[in-house]
């Protein structure tokens, strides 16, 4: 007979599950306790029975019930986009309506300048573009040479 104490629950479960997961000291004691065997077969018939039971049902659409309860995302209104638009076009019209002629005589020197400016940023972009498409297709014929 064995002096070491009998299983603790835990331990008894543990063991219906799978006797591998014991301590050595705790296998050894079950190899050799009738009682400590009697409880272990317990909870395996337990187990066992529990694996068996259906997965509970019920008796109404829970997907469907929350699914009611969530707070539903608002669209929004093209009409109220539209009105949006057509106010800040409103105002843009007005305000060249109003300042228009003023602005036209207070442009009129800045274009040619401005026009100037754009013309050599276009041109230092293009450039750049070019430079860049070459040194791709540089590599690219590199690569090709070596595979
Ligand atoms: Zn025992």
């Amino acid at each position: 007979m064995t002096t070491s104490p009998h299983l603790s629950e835990r331990a008894l479960q543990e063991a219906a599950e799978s006797a591998a997961l014991l301590p050595a000291a705790q296998a050894a004691h079950l190899r050799g306790c009738g009682l400590c065997q009697g409880r272990v077969t317990t909870y395996r018939q337990l187990f066992g029975a529990a694996a068996q039971l259906p997965s509970p049902a019920f008796s109404f659409d829970l997907t469907a019930s929350v699914l009611a309860q969530l707070p539903r995302a608002q669209p929004a209104s093209p009409w109220v986009l539209g009105g949006v638009a057509a106010l800040v076009v409103g105002v843009v019209v007005v305000f060249l309506v109003l300042f228009g002629g003023v602005l036209a005589q207070a442009v009129q020197g800045l274009f040619t300048v401005l026009g100037a400016g754009l013309g050599l940023v276009a041109a230092v972009f293009a450039a750049g573009q070019g430079l860049e498409l070459l040194a791709q297709h540089r590599r690219h014929l590199r690569l090709l040479t070596f595979s």
